[in-house]
């Protein structure tokens, strides 16, 4: 093996592309499907031009080899399952009816029948199905959907490699199925799996099929020495096998650490690797075993889940050190392009200067493919490509767009007393009792009501020059009005204005924020047909004014009761948007929590008495390895104390989170040293407030007694249950009552049922202390 053979060889591919296409014509027809107002045919035959426009994309740019099998039509972990034949029971009769049908209710669910559990595939803001597995899950191979899109690929001339979710990784993804007596492991299911994956392989190759990839990312998670060992035999058995393709393991979101020796030594042709994330540690690791001898690397060196161009010259260097480590190596991006949007050129707002920043789907593939050219030439081969690519990044950097003198001095003056409040909790909560004097059990909402087609259709309006600005705010006012005198008549005790004038509770702050830029068509697949437009954190972050102060001022102008101001913490801001590459995550928190921060004293400057931080995303964005959550935990709770270090004692500052499984963070709830916290809690019936209890928290806080996720009304004795749970771990003196998490979603008629019971509920309670 010779770095030369090493690097002739070199070959542009990616993991996977954007499903949508331009125009989200696949939301458009499958909505339109389930609507009944697109047929099956139409809808099948839109999904094959898009992935034969999205193939032709790849091969007109350069791409040696294209992804197939990718597609998909809700969600990949979801085709997984179809392909294993692991159908929940209850889905059989209406897969085995309709099998696209049976797909979409396994997906979305019916009148009767519970859809799979969704959860965030790995770290990032896609979900994705979760397998529901038992011991009595019987295995079988479907390969039609894998092998028909190999041989659309291969029908148009490229050279196509089938992308599968590894065995591995989809039993770790799995969950037992309802009903699995307790203790079931999905993992005890791999030998059953292994026979199943191999008669997959076997027919992609007979249908052409010279490599296959197999996905496990769930390697750079920690893993036991069991599941690492399941790692060794997984590829072990199915690389001995004959009746094959090459099989190529690929592996991101992060260092392989100690199942990088594991991979390496299986007996498959070939391996990938994320050069981005945990870029130094894989390159040692991969040093220390030698390299891949025999083997092909895929080395993944452009972000596959940022939107910055590449910087094309350290890229070369770090290709040209991967060398010497393997028979061969490839260049793609570190993980599918799922996670980014299709195309820069449809952005037509972004100044050109600044668009030249940035790299969606279509210009990442451009940036693969110079690389690999690099690689296998020369430098000198793509000398143009990279002069350009230094301008760029040169003009990035000393853009006054990227360093701002006077959001930079601000930051560095800040001290450990900015980020601290300016008396203890206890003090703290006497001044607010005093100050607020709110009835035991007091009652509150998350901030949002519901966003009906009127407060929506006043925006699209405004977009549209139906209306003018004078007119939409009219129109946010009289919302606002409505929101205020049912809360009052409900007889909640913290009122909130209900959020009518904001599109989504990070754009909203975004779009108000120097230094953020939002895109017109960026949008990427959230789950299903549901696709985001994240804003690109571009920039050093500052605030031209106050962002909310006159919607609370407005609110609290029409009632007695307090009206919570109602902000987008720093770790939100940052978890739902694409991120700065070029400073660490803390600096970009911190500039945007000095911009809150502005926002909370002018909240409490104007009279607001109770204000609300939320930070949703703080247990979504923890590392996946557990040795990097400390320093992330540190800059996130400090960015959450520096947005409200300011506040006066008798200010009471509130936070929300949701999704669950606060285990992994009840210390950094702690440490946020909010004076009060919601949290959803309904449908574990309230185990967070046994977590916070068993931590000695000291703080108010108001598990969820209320579960927003379904139009479902809880009733007054439901809720009445819940709180009475909720005591045995909270006293209360520090007990609040609320809902799970905003109403946005939600109708009037069971907004209006299920907060009339909380309300009764928190009642009822009182009566029994
Ligand atoms: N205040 C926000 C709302 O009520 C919180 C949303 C969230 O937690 N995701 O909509
Ligand atoms: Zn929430």
């Amino acid at each position: 093996m010779t770095s030369t053979s090493a690097a002739a060889a070199a070959r542009a591919t990616v993991y996977g592309y954007p499903r949508q296409g331009q125009n989200r014509e696949l939301k458009k027809a499958i909505e339109g499907y389930w609507k009944g107002r697109v047929d099956a045919d139409t809808l099948l035959s839109t999904a094959a031009g898009l992935r034969r426009d999205n193939w032709r994309q790849m091969a007109d740019a350069g791409l040696h080899e294209v992804p197939t099998g990718d597609f998909s039509y809700y969600d990949h972990v979801l085709d997984t399952t179809v392909m294993v034949g692991a159908v929940p029971e209850r889905h059989r009769d209406a897969v085995a009816a309709d099998p696209l049908d049976g797909y979409f209710a396994m997906a979305r669910g019916t009148q009767d029948v519970a859809p799979l559990e969704m959860t965030k595939w790995f770290d990032t803001n896609y979900h994705y199905l979760v397998p529901e597995l038992g011991p009595d899950t019987v295995f079988t191979a479907d390969s039609t959907k894998q092998v028909a899109e190999l041989k659309e690929a291969l029908a148009l001339g490229s050279a196509a490699r089938p992308v599968l979710v590894g065995p591995l990784t989809y039993l770790l993804l799995a969950k037992p199925a309802p009903g699995t007596a307790a203790g079931f492991d999905p993992l005890t299911l791999l030998d059953r799996l292994l026979p199943v994956y191999a008669e997959i392989l076997s027919d992609l190759r007979a249908a052409g099929a010279e490599w296959v990839q197999l996905d496990e990312p769930a390697l750079v998670q920690d893993r036991t020495p069991a599941e690492l060992n399941a790692a060794r035999r997984t590829y072990a058995d199915l690389g001995v096998r004959t009746d094959r393709p090459k099989l190529l393991v690929a592996t991101y979101f992060g260092r392989l650490g100690d199942a990088l020796p594991v991979l390496a030594k299986a007996p498959v042709e070939g391996l990938a690797l994320d050069f981005t994330e945990g870029a130094a540690a894989n390159l040692e690791a991969l040093a220390s075993v030698g390299g891949l001898p025999g083997k092909r690397l895929v080395a993944g060196i452009v972000n596959g889940r940022n939107v910055w161009a590449n910087d094309l010259t350290k890229s070369l260097s770090t290709l040209g050190t991967l060398l010497g480590l393997a028979d061969r190596v490839d260049v793609s991006a570190s993980c599918s392009l799922l996670h980014v949007p299709l195309d820069t050129a449809a952005e037509r707002d972004i100044e050109p200067q600044l668009l030249r920043w940035l790299a969606f789907a279509r210009q990442k593939t451009a940036e693969i493919v110079t690389l690999a050219r690099g690689l296998a030439r020369s430098t000198d081969a793509v000398a143009a490509e990279l002069a350009a690519n230094r301008a760029v990044l040169a003009s990035r950097a000393v853009s006054p767009i990227t360093r701002d003198p006077a959001v930079r001095a601000r930051a560095s003056a800040v001290t450990d007393t900015d980020a601290r409040r300016s008396r203890p909790y206890t003090e703290r909560a006497s001044a607010q009792r005093s100050h607020l004097g709110l009835p035991l059990l007091p009652t509150t909402t998350i901030g949002s009501f519901p966003q009906t087609t009127e407060v929506r259709g006043a925006r699209a309006d405004l977009r549209g020059g139906k209306i003018d600005i004078a007119g939409y705010e009219e129109r946010i006012r009289t919302e606002i009005r409505y929101v205020i005198s049912f809360q009052e008549k409900a007889g909640l005790d913290v009122l909130v204005h209900g959020e009518p004038e904001r599109n989504d509770m990070v754009q909203y702050f975004a779009e108000q924020l120097i230094g953020y830029l939002a895109t017109q068509h960026g949008w990427v697949q959230s789950y299903g047909t549901r696709y985001v437009r994240p804003p690109i954190l571009a920039g050093d972050i500052s605030r031209p004014e106050p962002m909310t102060v006159r919607w609370t001022t407005y609110a609290q102008s029409l009632t007695d009761r307090p009206v919570k101001g109602m902000l987008t913490g720093p770790v939100t801001m940052l978890a739902w948007s694409f991120v700065r590459d070029d400073q660490p995550l803390g600096d970009t928190a911190e500039q945007v929590a000095l911009a809150l921060r502005d926002e909370v004293n002018d909240l409490e400057a104007a009279g607001t008495s109770i204000i609300q931080v939320d930070e949703p995303a703080l247990r979504e964005t923890l590392p996946l390895r557990a040795a990097d959550r400390a320093p992330y935990l540190a800059w996130a709770t400090e960015a959450f104390r520096l947005t409200t270090g300011g506040a006066e004692p008798r200010t009471q500052i509130h936070t929300h989170m949701c999704y669950a499984e606060f285990g992994d963070i009840i210390q950094a709830i702690d440490d946020l040293d909010a004076d009060v916290i919601s949290l959803e809690a309904a449908r574990s019936h309230m185990q967070v407030a046994r977590e916070l209890a068993g931590l000695g928290y000291p703080r108010e806080a108001g598990p969820g007694v209320y579960d927003i996720h379904s139009p479902r009304v809880p009733s007054t004795e439901e809720a009445a249950d819940l709180l009475r749970t909720g005591l045995k771990a909270i006293p209360a003196e520090r007990l609040w009552v609320n809902p799970d998490c905003g109403l946005k979603t939600r109708g009037w008629p069971e907004t209006r049922a299920s907060l009339d019971n909380l309300v009764a509920a928190a009642r009822t309670v009182r009566g029994e202390l």
